[in-house]
């Protein structure tokens, strides 16, 4: 019996694909959930509805009516929670808190830009800085404005986030008065699908606004036109194809990326183990390395310890991975859950492989049976704990700096000083995160600023915040998210600022009189 073929949405319609669709599976018990097609569809027909209807309708808005249509997804989302979590647990295989940081972390982040267009106001621009003068008297000057893009924003997602990874770019969209075209990541498109559909359905939005295409991605890029926008999150070699479409290279559609990052955590030199710095150190790396079963752009992949401190950090940090039970979410007692797919399992595999050429094993994990699933069957990974051994080791193995294996791994990089480790954490070649634990404050300000220019995120971590920190790997709103080289050169969120992607800059030269009158 084949399973149902989810619907997409465009051109202000559901739509089936002609094909007979991709499978999405359960990768804890196996089997076939549902299946995606987008054969067949009108991709320019569609495209051009959102452009023109969608457009239209939410730019005849104000951000604060907007921002009211936004709380109102908010709230047809919330009601549907319990369902949400169903189809995390059958299509990503995660436990409750995992499902809970794509699930709920979505519905925030939608939530902040709802709240977002109340402080915005009854306008339907924004104002970019003061009037400049443009000759000796202030009477003929320039004024930049920003008005949101008459084009549509394409989102092309990875399958780790069906939640988030829809919500943290379409609040900014939305908000700013631009309609939104969502290409899931097959694997776990359902879920996206899903909330499209209550959305849509709930009729919060106006038509066109919203759209979904599941399944292929052929076409989509062939698609756009000049003054859309498109934001990839994905792998590098898919990036890379991005860029160089012709939409991007001839057309200038503007684009953003975010793609991989091998993330550091950096415990600072003079901490002894057993101080309170280590033991945060340590806590934070378990929790990365398994939350979400490690598929998180953000987890910690490379954590830096002073050299004294090599076999201390590798004890303390296995015990804690060793409480980690994992196998199928559905069971109570499993902590950890599933990667979301066969290709997952084997890419993280080969990636371990690969690190163990160069790496010491300091703690593997699958020596324990998993609870309740069947090896030959789930795609569970059990956390393991590598090592580069020395210093010296620490510079050997570039393998380690340069790869990013998508799941429970992270390698353990000993340090002589500061300056070594600083010059280790930057052969990521830019990331999105690192995280500092320490506790002197001049040392840890020293060091942030010292990383800021190749992370998008520095999170530092001493014992004053060790209760209320958001954690290492948690992509607040209110922060930027996003990092500079291999982590794709992209810019999301961080507050008002995700609003600058979905405006275009424009600088109105007039006289002063005409200035005022922009309102
Ligand atoms: P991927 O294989 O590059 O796929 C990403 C998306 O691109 C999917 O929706 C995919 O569709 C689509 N796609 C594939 N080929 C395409 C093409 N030729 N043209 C247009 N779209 C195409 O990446 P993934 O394996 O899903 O994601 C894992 C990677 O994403 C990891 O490396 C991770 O670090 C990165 N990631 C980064 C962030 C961040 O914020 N920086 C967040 C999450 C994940 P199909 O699924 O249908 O193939």
């Amino acid at each position: 019996m084949s399973t149902e073929l989810l619907s997409n949405f465009l051109g202000g319609q559901w739509q089936a694909g002609r094909g007979a669709g991709s499978a999405l599976f359960d990768p804890v018990l196996g089997h076939e959930l549902v299946r995606v097609d987008a054969t067949g569809l009108d991709l320019a027909a569609g495209f051009e509805f959102a452009r023109t209807q969608g457009g239209a309708a939410l730019r005849s808005m104000t951000y604060r009516e907007r921002g009211a249509m936004l709380a109102a997804a908010v709230k047809v989302l919330q009601g549907q929670r319990d369902a949400y979590y169903e189809i995390a647990t059958a299509n990503s295989g995660t436990v409750k808190n995992d499902s809970a940081v794509d699930i709920d972390g979505g519905i925030y982040t939608l939530g902040v830009y709802a709240k977002m267009g109340e402080t915005l106001g009854d306008r339907r621009f924004l104002m970019d800085g003061e009037p400049a003068r443009l000759g000796k008297e202030p009477l003929f000057q320039s004024q930049h404005v920003q008005v949101p893009v008459r084009g549509l924003a394409l989102f092309i997602n990875a399958f780790n986030f069906p939640s988030w990874g829809l919500w943290e770019k379409a609040g900014p969209a939305l908000l700013s008065g631009v309609p939104v075209i969502i290409k899931p990541a097959t694997a776990t498109a359902w879920l996206t699908q899903r909330m499209v559909h209550d959305v849509v359905q709930a009729g919060v939005l106006p038509p066109g606004a919203l759209s979904v295409v599941c399944g292929s991605s052929a076409g989509l890029m062939d698609a756009l036109r000049p003054f859309d926008v498109v934001s990839f999150t994905g792998s590098a070699d898919t990036a890379q194809v991005i860029r160089s479409h012709s939409a991007v290279a001839a057309r200038s559609v503007r684009v953003n990326i975010e793609a991989d990052s091998v993330n550091s955590a950096w415990l600072l030199p003079g901490h002894a183990a057993g101080s309170e710095a280590f033991d945060l150190l340590v806590k934070e790396v378990a929790r990365e390395m398994t939350q979400k079963s490690g598929q998180k752009c953000t987890a910690i992949r490379r954590v830096f310890v002073p050299e004294s401190l090599y076999a201390d950090a590798a004890q303390a940090i296995g015990a804690r991975l060793a409480k980690t039970t994992v196998g199928n979410p559905r069971n109570e007692s499993v902590r950890m859950g599933a990667l979301v797919s066969r290709a997952q399992f084997h890419a993280v595999q080969e990636g371990l492989a690969h690190l163990k050429q160069h790496a010491q094993v300091l703690y593997d994990g699958s020596t324990q049976a998993l609870v309740d699933a069947d090896p030959a069957v789930a795609c569970c990974v059990a956390p393991t704990l590598l090592g580069t051994r020395s210093a010296a080791g620490s510079d050997a193995a570039s393998v380690v700096h340069e790869t990013e294996v998508f799941g429970p791994v992270a390698t353990l990089v000993p340090y002589r000083d500061a300056a070594h480790a600083a010059e280790l954490v930057r052969r990521g070649e830019g990331s999105l995160v690192a995280s500092l634990y320490g506790s002197d404050s001049q040392a840890l300000a020293q060091a942030a600023l010292e990383l800021a220019d190749s992370h998008g995120r520095v999170h530092v971590i001493s014992a004053d915040v060790a209760a209320l920190h958001t954690g290492h790997g948690n992509v607040m709103p209110q922060s930027l998210h996003g990092g500079p080289g291999r982590a794709g050169g992209g810019e999301e969120l961080g507050g008002m600022r995700a609003l600058n992607f979905y405006h275009r800059r424009s600088a109105v030269q007039a006289s002063t009189e005409v200035l005022s009158a922009l309102g």
